[in-house]
C-alpha cells in the first residue's frame, strides 16, 4: 500500500466574523488521497467543500488540524518554506477567466510557474509551453494570445496547463466543469483522466454534481455543513448509502439508465442547509433527518464502519434499528422512503 499523497486529519477552519461570533465553516475533516488516485468531495453549496480545499493547499490557514502532503506537515511550515512547498500543490477553479491574469498572454501563463519555482532556461521553458499546449489540445500558436480570446473550456484546459506546468503531487479541482456545457464537461472530464493517467498526479475533486463525481472518483467524501458524513468506495456509497444525507442527495441524481433509479426511489429533503454560524447541535443533519431521534439532538454520531467500505456518522448505526454498518436502502424502503427493489 502506497503512502497518502495527501493526508488530511481533523482539519478545522473557523472564521470570526466579528461581534465575537464564530463561523465553523469546516469542523474536523478528515480523509487521505493515494499517489495518482482520485477523492471526489461532494456536498450543497455552503457545505464547506471549497474552504476544506483551499485549507488542505493552505491557501487560507486552518485553524487547527493536520495536512500532510507526501508527509511534509503544511500546518507548521514558515511562509518561505511553504513557498518551495507551491509547486508541489496546485488550484484549479470554477471560473478559470477570473484566475488567469486578463493582461498576460497564454505563453506567460503558462512560463510563470517555471520562472519561479525551475532553473530552466528560456528555451527551455518556451519549448515546455508548446508541449503541455499540445498535451491539452491547444495550438501552440495561441501562446501569443490572450484569455479573453478563448472559451470557457479552452480556458479551462489554459488553467489545467498551467496547473501542470510543475509537475504537481496534487491538484485541487474546484468544480472545475460546473460553468461548461455538457459535451466541453465530457472533454475536460476527459483530458483530465489523461493527465492523470500520465503523470500519476492526484486530483481533490470538488463538485456538487454526483454524476460527474462518480464518473471522476474511485472514492467519494460526503460533506455535510463543515463535516464528512460519509465516506468510502464511490460504488458503494453512491449503490448502498449508509447515511440519510447521502442517500438523499444520490436519490435526486438523474442515472441515464431509467432502471436503475425508479420515481419512487426519490428521498426529499425538507428545509434548508442550516447556518454554520449556529449548527444544530449533536448531529448536524438532524434538522433535516426525516428518521432524527432524541439521541440526534444531544450526542454528535461518531464515524462507525460500513460493510463494501467506508464509513459513515448515523446514530442509525448504532441506535433505533441498529443497522450496524449495513447500506440503508432496505430501512429506507421499509419506511416507505423509497420503492421496495
Ligand atoms: Fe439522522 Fe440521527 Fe443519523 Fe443524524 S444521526 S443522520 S439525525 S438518524
Amino acid at each position: 500500500m502506497s503512502e497518502p499523497c495527501l493526508k488530511v486529519d481533523d482539519l478545522r477552519v473557523t472564521f470570526d466574523v466579528g461581534h465575537g461570533r464564530k463561523l465553523q465553516a469546516v469542523a474536523g475533516v478528515s480523509f487521505d488521497i493515494k499517489p495518482g488516485q482520485t477523492l471526489g468531495l461532494v456536498g450543497e453549496s455552503g457545505s464547506g467543500k471549497s474552504t476544506t480545499g483551499l485549507a488542505a493547499l493552505r491557501l487560507i490557514p486552518p485553524t487547527s488540524g493536520s495536512v500532510r502532503l507526501a508527509g511534509t506537515e503544511l500546518t507548521r511550515l514558515r511562509r518561505r518554506e511553504l513557498r518551495g512547498m507551491r509547486r508541489r500543490m496546485q488550484m484549479v477553479f470554477q471560473d478559470p477567466y477570473s484566475s488567469l491574469n486578463p493582461s498576460m498572454t497564454i505563453g506567460q501563463l503558462l512560463e510563470e510557474p517555471l520562472v519561479v519555482h525551475t532553473k530552466l532556461s528560456k528555451d527551455e521553458r518556451r519549448t515546455a509551453v508548446e508541449r503541455m499546449l499540445d498535451s491539452v489540445g491547444l495550438s501552440a500558436q495561441f501562446a501569443a494570445r490572450y484569455p479573453h480570446e478563448f472559451s470557457g473550456g479552452q480556458r479551462q484546459r489554459i488553467a489545467i496547463a498551467r496547473a501542470m506546468m510543475v509537475r504537481p503531487d496534487l491538484i485541487v479541482l474546484d468544480e472545475p466543469v460546473s460553468a461548461l456545457d455538457v459535451s466541453t464537461q465530457s472533454q475536460i472530464l476527459n483530458l483530465l483522466t489523461r493527465i492523470q493517467a500520465e503523470s500519476g498526479t492526484a486530483f481533490l475533486f470538488i463538485a456538487h454534481d454526483l454524476a460527474v463525481v462518480r464518473l471522476m472518483s474511485p472514492t467519494v467524501a460526503v460533506m455535510y455543513l463543515g463535516e464528512i458524513v460519509e465516506q468510502g468506495p464511490s460504488e458503494r456509497v453512491y449503490d448502498e448509502p449508509a447515511h440519510p444525507y447521502s442517500a438523499a442527495l444520490i436519490s435526486a441524481v438523474p442515472f441515464p439508465d431509467p432502471d436503475r433509479r425508479r420515481s419512487d426511489d426519490r428521498l426529499i429533503l425538507g428545509g434548508d442547509l442550516p447556518s454554520p454560524l449556529n449548527p444544530p447541535s449533536g448531529c448536524r443533519f438532524r434538522t433535516r433527518c426525516p428518521f432524527a431521534m432524541d439521541i440526534c439532538a444531544t450526542e454528535a454520531p461518531p464515524p462507525v464502519p460500513i460493510e463494501g467500505g467506508g464509513i459513515a456518522s448515523c446514530h442509525l448505526h448504532a441506535h433505533g434499528p441498529k443497522l450496524g454498518g449495513r447500506s440503508l436502502r432496505p430501512f429506507l424502503a421499509d419506511h416507505g422512503a423509497i420503492g421496495h427493489s
